[in-house]
């Protein structure tokens, strides 16, 4: 599994950390965290934004977060017409990342607020692709 196979629709064919698709498809939601100075990213980074360094390890994000924001879609663009309608949501953990993807169909029937303790889940999308959104934890 590559890149390729993350995500409704794949902005991208192919990422340094393609990994990813994979972990997602092991039920894993990874971040990447640098090896020099220990700052995590999501999605994962293969070269850090705080020091430029190459080297990280991937950490798994199943900690417990906090939504920020989130937005009911009931008109998508290209190629997510048959999730629709859905909930875009922004999330931050305490590894320091804040998260974008959607509620989980369950959650989304909640009443959604700001505040909200949510998870991350792995999900598996038709045609075998992976992604993952946010569950109650
Ligand atoms: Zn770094």
């Amino acid at each position: 599994m590559s890149f390729a196979d993350f995500g409704v629709r794949s902005f991208v064919p192919d990422s340094q950390v393609g990994e990813f698709a994979s972990h997602l498809r092991q039920g894993k939601v990874m971040a990447s965290r640098c090896r020099d100075c220990g700052h995590v990213a999501f999605p994962p980074r293969s070269g850090c934004t705080n020091c430029g360094s190459a080297a990280f390890e991937w950490i798994a994000i199943d900690e417990v977060g906090r939504l920020v924001t989130y937005t009911r879609v009931e008109y998508g663009p290209a190629g997510f017409e048959a999730e629709l309608p859905y909930v875009l949501a922004i999330a931050r953990f305490p590894l320091g990342v804040t998260v974008f993807g959607q509620l989980s169909r369950e959650l989304a029937q909640t009443q959604p607020h700001v505040g909200m303790p949510v998870k991350l889940a792995a999900r598996l999308l038709a045609n075998n692709r992976a992604s993952y959104h946010f569950v109650q934890p």
